[in-house]
């Protein structure tokens, strides 16, 4: 599943780079999270602040 991780407030995402397994994607309007790669390791949150990893919390997978 695709879902929407930010409204993309930055010009050039930081975050995206940071996901090892590439599971961020950047559109014109936000960068959204594909829930089939992740591995939820927070890397992302880390890098920035803007999104927890309470707004990935309610996209992981389930089983
Ligand atoms: S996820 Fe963070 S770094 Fe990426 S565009 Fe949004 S605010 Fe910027
Ligand atoms: S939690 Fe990890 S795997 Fe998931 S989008 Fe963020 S950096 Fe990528």
């Amino acid at each position: 599943m695709i879902n929407p991780m930010c409204k993309k407030n930055c010009a050039s995402c930081f975050a995206k780079p940071a996901c090892a397994v590439k599971a961020l994607i950047e559109q014109a309007d936000g960068i959204y999270v594909d829930t089939e790669k992740c591995i939820e390791c927070g890397c992302c949150r880390k890098i920035c602040g803007t999104y927890g990893f309470a707004t990935i919390k309610p996209m992981r997978r389930h089983g």
